[in-house]
């Protein structure tokens, strides 16, 4: 008891609010610069099981907002990291690590058992995913996003008032995810505790639901957007429909590293259009190229010839997969998207450029 004394002295908890938090099984998706610092806060509060779900490893890149790895720990499945750290901070509770991808076939048996999820997802399937899962089994959920350094935060449950496809029907066309726009560790400290201090306020009977916090974390503004639920909503309406299928990567035609090299050395080889921010070409550059910030591309086709050979790149291939869309919906025949962007091309062609 004594582990918890400084919250069990607030009115609001208590020790029937203790017993009720020991009860509380808790799914985390996602063990990233949301899931670390809210699973670390869940725990230290003593839920009492706590189910994380993350596929990857641990990679240098992460450590800059995610607290429960060390330099020791990069190339581990991060669940097994996190899963040690998280039991060595408070050992009454139960940590149950699952080394899956979650998406819409394993999302119901994922969310099965547990009382309340948290969003610490990156992407959209596996967001959407979740979010459907929860409005299907009127399971609580805490939406949390950050990009930069604004924060989304907001607790769904959904059977009571509005679900996630209510606020958000589809996922957006255009948003690189956060790999590629960059995000500031605190900025994501900040959303993560607050999507732990929302599923304990749920559990502890303070409410809390469909209200949209919006903050930015430079200038400190913040907007609480309360959401109304959609009478024709998608996800909970009386005509449901599945979220629109966000296209992945994958699903443009691409060449990796290697071919491209191949193709460059090639009698006909393609031109080269680079849709990254000028400040990133001052970091590492292929040349010759064309370039063309993603944001302007749709303004400035007229200066690209649709009938050459394209093959688009950028960081690491997510923005150059969604310019190849365009392209390719604009009717330029021949784009090819670089997988794994100029740090890929880096790593497997040319060491001596510069990776970010
Ligand atoms: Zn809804």
């Amino acid at each position: 008891v004594s582990r918890y004394a400084r919250q069990l002295v607030l009115p609001q908890v208590g020790e029937e609010g203790q017993r009720r938090l020991a009860a509380t099984r808790v799914l985390i998706v996602g063990l990233g610069g949301l899931g670390c610092p809210a699973a670390t806060y869940l725990v230290l509060a003593g839920v009492g099981r706590l189910r994380i779900v993350d596929p990857d490893r641990v990679e240098l890149t992460n450590l800059h907002r995610q607290p429960l790895y060390g330099e020791a720990d990069v190339g581990r499945p991060k669940i097994e990291a996190a899963a040690a750290r998280l039991r060595s901070l408070n050992g009454e509770v139960e940590i149950e690590p699952v080394a899956e991808r979650l998406d819409a076939a394993n999302a119901d048996s994922l969310l099965a058992g547990c009382d309340v999820a948290i969003d610490g997802t990156d992407n959209f399937e596996a967001r959407y995913a979740l979010a459907e899962a929860c409005a299907g089994t009127k399971t609580p959920h805490v939406y949390g996003a950050v990009l930069g350094f604004l924060g989304h935060v907001a607790l769904f449950a959904p059977g009571e008032g509005p679900c996630f496809r209510c606020a958000f029907p589809d996922a957006p066309e255009d948003v690189p995810n956060c790999a590629e726009a960059g995000v500031l560790g605190a900025t994501a400290g900040v959303v993560g505790s607050r999507q732990a201090a929302l599923v304990l306020a749920r559990q502890l009977g303070l409410g809390g639901e469909g209200v949209l916090h919006v903050f930015d974390g430079l200038s400190g503004r913040e907007r609480a957007i309360r959401l109304r639920r959609d009478p024709d909503c998608p996800g909970c309406g009386p005509d449901p429909r599945p979220p629109k299928q966000v296209t992945s990567c994958a699903m443009v035609p691409a060449l990796g590293p290697a071919e491209l090299r191949e193709a460059l050395a090639s009698p006909n080889p393609p031109r080269l259009l680079d849709v990254r921010e000028a400040h990133e070409r001052e970091i590492s550059v292929l040349s010759p190229d064309v370039h063309i910030p993603i944001g302007e591309l749709p303004d400035r086709l007229g200066e690209i010839d649709p009938s050459a050979d394209w093959v688009v790149y950028c960081r690491s291939g997510a923005r150059s997969a969604q310019a190849t869309r365009l392209l390719i919906a604009r009717g330029f025949a021949r784009v090819r998207n670089l997988q794994g962007g100029i740090n890929g091309w880096a790593r497997e062609v040319d060491p001596s450029l510069r990776t970010y």
